[in-house]
């Protein structure tokens, strides 16, 4: 199972994207969430895959989550609008939480700009996007959860960020073990 927790202000679209991926479908109405949980079985690269989706609330609910879903998560999706170009801001103070729950080591991240669709309020440009990503080292992606666009690829993406960093631990592949036990990594474990 991969857990992924999804962050980003209020009303940038967390729960429509959720929902779009998991259930492919857009809530149109803005129904303020406290925390949630989706699970959703999805075939990445060939491989049956099962995400544990946690749904957050707003900045100050996450003083809650510091301890369980942020330390809980493998992976996660930073959320803004572009149509708001204060929810960009906003995840530079959200990356740092992230990162002091989630010491050592990278962490699978994206960044994402929802509402792609609403073209004449977009305030935040591609490039402003790009270059946040840049400095997060993550990869960076538009999308709108109304129309669907690119919605499937912020998650499947993650996955497959998370596997390239666990290779092996979450299925079995006797191919990788007969590898990893000719290269001695199994003694390295032991030590
Ligand atoms: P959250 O607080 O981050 O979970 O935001 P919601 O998912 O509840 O979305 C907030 C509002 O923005 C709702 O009215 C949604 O219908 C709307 N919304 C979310 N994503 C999009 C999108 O991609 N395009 C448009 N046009 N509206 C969106
Ligand atoms: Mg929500």
């Amino acid at each position: 199972m991969y857990t992924i927790v999804v962050l980003g202000s209020r009303g940038v679209g967390k729960s429509a994207l959720i929902t779009q991926y998991a259930e492919n479908r857009f809530e149109e109405e803005y129904n303020p969430t406290i925390e949630d949980n989706f699970r959703k079985t999805d075939e990445i690269d060939g491989k049956s895959c099962l995400l544990d989706i946690l749904d957050t609330g707003s900045q100050e609910e996450y003083k809650s989550l510091r301890e369980g879903g942020l330390s809980r998560g493998q992976g996660f999706v930073l959320v803004f609008s572009l149509t708001q170009e204060s929810s960009l801001t906003e995840l530079v103070e959200t990356r740092d939480r992230v990162l002091q729950a989630r010491p050592g080591g990278e962490v699978p991240m994206v960044l994402v700009g929802n509402k792609c669709d609403l073209v004449s309020e977009r305030e935040v440009s591609k490039g402003r996007g790009e270059g946040l990503s840049a400095k997060f080292n993550c990869s960076y992606l538009e999308t709108s959860a109304m129309l669907g666009t690119d919605v499937h690829e912020v998650f499947r993406g993650l996955v497959r960020q998370i596997m390239k960093m666990t290779p092996g631990s979450h299925d079995y592949d006797p191919k990788r073990e007969s590898r990893d036990q000719a290269r001695g990594s199994r003694m390295c474990v032991l030590l």
